[in-house]
């Protein structure tokens, strides 16, 4: 699932894992994880090297990227492990060198991409998505302030917990999470089009109108 910050790639891929029984593996939720769990074991004091994920963290909250080796090295871990069932890749890869190296990898372990969607949604409308985001710091589920309300403001659905809001979901931040995104990942996109079939997505519209568009175009691909 290709597709600028705030598109609602993760939005997406949760419908779409639960509809097709597929994994959602996002490097973006993995690498939060990895850093809180390397936080904890250095206060904790078990582990006085485990250093290397939080220094992610700065860049992370800047709006860079993280090291195409730090992120290859991570993404093929959890690929490995993934049942043949197959998985949604959601934030991975974002930048051509990854892309490369994605197909090596999955060459290796059998594998291969079915379908390359690219979630297509313009700047304004993305910065309007990022600062509204609220994040549920236990389960994952995402909100919007506006646009996807949880039942009672600020709390999760699933499991109560408090909402969050991402440290580099600030205006700032976003501002250049999108350069990056023009600079570093849509060459990403053209990549992909020499080499696979990509489905362009209209991203602008609501949700469930997102949906249905992905929905349609995995059955018909489903059907070939
Ligand atoms: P990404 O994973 O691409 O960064 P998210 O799925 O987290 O994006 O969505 C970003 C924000 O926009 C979230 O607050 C989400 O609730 C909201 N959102 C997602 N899709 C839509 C949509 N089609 N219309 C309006 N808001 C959306
Ligand atoms: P996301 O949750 O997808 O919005 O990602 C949050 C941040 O994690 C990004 O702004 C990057 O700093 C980092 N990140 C996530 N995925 C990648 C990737 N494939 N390559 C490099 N950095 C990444």
């Amino acid at each position: 699932m290709l597709g600028a910050p705030g598109a609602g790639k993760g939005t997406q891929c949760k419908r779409i894992v639960e509809k097709y029984g597929l994994l959602h593996l996002s490097s973006g939720d993995i690498l939060r994880q990895k850093i809180a769990y390397s936080v904890e074991r250095i206060a904790d004091r078990k582990e006085l090297n485990a250093k290397r994920y939080p220094l992610n963290a700065d860049l992370m909250d800047s709006g860079e990227l993280v090291p195409d080796e730090v992120i290859v090295e991570m993404m093929a871990g959890a690929i490995k492990k993934t049942p043949q069932a197959g998985f949604v890749l959601d934030g991975f890869p974002r930048t051509v060198n990854q892309a490369d190296r994605l197909d090596k990898l999955l060459a290796c372990n059998g594998k291969r991409i079915d379908a390359v969607l690219n979630l297509k949604v313009n700047d304004r409308i993305v910065a309007e998505r990022m600062t509204g985001r609220r994040s549920c710091p236990q389960c994952g589920a995402v909100y919007h302030i506006e646009n996807l309300r949880p039942k009672v403001e600020g709390i999760c659905d699933n499991d109560g917990a408090t909402l969050i809001q991402r440290s580099d979901d600030s205006l700032e931040v976003v501002k250049n999470r999108l350069k990056t995104y023009h600079r570093q990942t849509e060459p990403v996109v053209d990549y992909y089009r020499k080499h696979n079939t990509v489905y362009d997505i209209d991203a602008n519209k609501d949700a469930d109108e997102v949906s249905a568009q992905l929905i349609e175009n995995l059955d018909a691909l489903a059907k070939e």
